[in-house]
């Protein structure tokens, strides 16, 4: 047998470094104030809960930094910067590039909308046995419905006035506000519901809000009292009846603001990351890119949470049709083919969030595939589940690119997918752009907890998906196959 011929050992140990992109500290290579400071602005901008809200202080931070109503813009030229309010719901940004739109954008997709309870159209019942009034909800997206029972939550909304005057609706935020609240059993009495699988612990119907106890004053022979009472408060304070109900939209979320989590105060508690987080990231992003050579464009959008239907949801015209406006107002015209070549050659980033490595549950996780909080912004090439399924699985050459361009700029970045093989799965927006022929990974923040009221991020990995948007938005890749 012939010795083999002896290595050394000191030049083969680079080939391993690009295991190191992921648990690395991304603490140890961002510069921690800034991250701090972008964290705060994060903060305050969480305030806003739900789409609605957010699409709101977007259009009014967009006016303030000069962009205009696409609708209200003529011919566009380079670094001209238009957006479109998705009917208040979502919202489109567009930075107009060196190069006009027919080489490709570059887009960003993120989300608006976040789970919660929607109350129904009919909400308002007062159970009078128990002496109380109620609301009864729908929950909206993917919940673990024990969860909302027994923390104060805020309603927000819309709801028009009998005379069908709109009226904005904000309860439960300001501290001297009324919190409502679903109630759970007392574990006394419960040791039927403990035996009960998770899932049935508290069902759908049971995820009713105690908005009332007291009886209205005088008007002796009326019914249901403490209704009557609620009516007439609501009546007095904006001007609705019972009927307003019905065409109003209303979601409870968890009432109070973002809190720093950690004696460190390295990490953020809040509701609504998911995927506030990443739409923050990105349009900060888009706002802070420095003379683009591509078109960018910073897309949020509403439903996914739901499947992204709807006229609202990223799978709606409307989305393209801010983009076609936008090919038709930087070329003069229209051209079918030439927009849907100029889509081929656009590149994305599906941003949101992705599940952090949780070292309570462990056993849901592979450690080496997973996001760990606190390691950066994190890639997912697929999502899907069982085999891939449904999955839009990025292409290496596009990935590659992105990795290089991330490596360029110093973002930490670390390449992911949700938890082990078979465990269960997610999507995101990824797949509606990857099918119009566009470049699409999937790229956001770690969270733990998702998707519950409270849900927990690092406010480094923060700042390195803004940075990751950054330099996105200012990138020039063209992926050759
Ligand atoms: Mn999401
Ligand atoms: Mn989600």
């Amino acid at each position: 047998m012939m010795e083999t011929e002896k290595t050394n050992g000191n030049e083969l140990k680079d080939l391993q470094k690009e295991l190191s992109y992921k648990k690395t500290s991304a603490w140890e290579s961002l510069d921690k104030q800034a991250a701090f400071g972008f964290a705060q602005e994060y903060k305050e901008f969480l305030l806003n809960k739900t789409e609605r809200e957010f699409a709101k202080a977007t259009v009014d931070m967009l006016k303030s930094c000069g962009f205009i109503d696409i609708d209200d813009a003529g011919e566009l030229k380079p670094n001209d910067k238009v957006y479109k309010s998705i009917r208040g719901k979502g919202v489109t940004i567009a930075i107009i590039g060196q190069s006009g739109g027919m080489d490709g954008y570059n887009i960003t997709a993120a989300h608006l909308d976040s789970p919660r309870l929607d109350l129904k159209q009919i909400p308002l019942y007062e159970d009078e046995g128990a002496a109380l009034a109620l609301f009864k909800t729908h929950y909206y997206g993917g919940i673990k419905k024990y969860q909302w029972a027994t923390i104060p939550l805020a309603l927000h909304g819309v709801i028009y006035t009998k005379d069908s005057q709109k009226v904005e609706v904000c309860i439960g935020e300001d501290e001297n506000d009324p919190v409502f609240v679903v109630s759970d059993l007392l574990v006394h009495l419960a040791s039927e519901q403990m035996g009960l699988k998770a899932s049935e612990v508290i069902t759908g119907e049971q995820l009713n809000i105690a908005i009332g106890n007291m009886p209205i004053e005088g008007d002796g022979d009326v019914s249901q009292k403490i209704k009557l009472n609620i009516l007439k408060i609501l009546n007095e304070k904006y001007g609705i009846d019972e009927d307003s109900f019905i065409t109003a939209e209303i979601e409870a979320v968890p009432a109070g603001k973002p809190r720093d989590v950690g004696f460190d105060s390295s990490m953020i508690a809040a509701y609504g990351h998911d995927d506030r987080v990443c739409s923050f990231a990105a349009l900060k992003g888009i706002l802070s890119a420095t003379d683009p050579k591509r078109t960018c464009i910073c897309i949020l959008a509403d439903k996914e949470e739901i499947g992204s239907l709807g006229a609202t949801g990223l799978q709606s015209r409307l989305y393209e049709n801010f983009i076609a406006s936008l090919f038709a107002k930087c070329n003069g015209s229209y051209d079918e083919l030439a927009f849907r070549r100029s889509l081929e050659l656009t590149n994305v980033l599906s941003m949101d969030v992705d599940a952090a490595y949780d070292p309570t549950f462990s056993s849901a996780f592979e450690i080496k595939n997973s996001a760990v909080i606190g390691s950066g912004s994190a890639m997912t090439k697929f999502t899907g589940a069982r085999g891939k399924s449904s999955s839009n699985d990025a292409d290496a050459e596009y990935i590659r690119a992105l990795f290089d361009l991330f490596k360029k700029n110093g973002v930490p970045v670390q390449m992911t997918e949700l938890g082990k093989v078979d465990q269960g799965g997610g999507g995101t927006v990824a797949f509606i752009l990857a099918q119009k022929g566009s470049n699409t990974v999937d790229y956001g923040v770690p969270v733990l907890s998702m998707h519950a009221p409270m849900e927990v991020i690092s406010k480094v990995d923060l700042y390195s998906a803004y940075q990751g948007a950054k330099a996105f938005y200012e990138s020039d890749i063209v992926i050759k196959h």
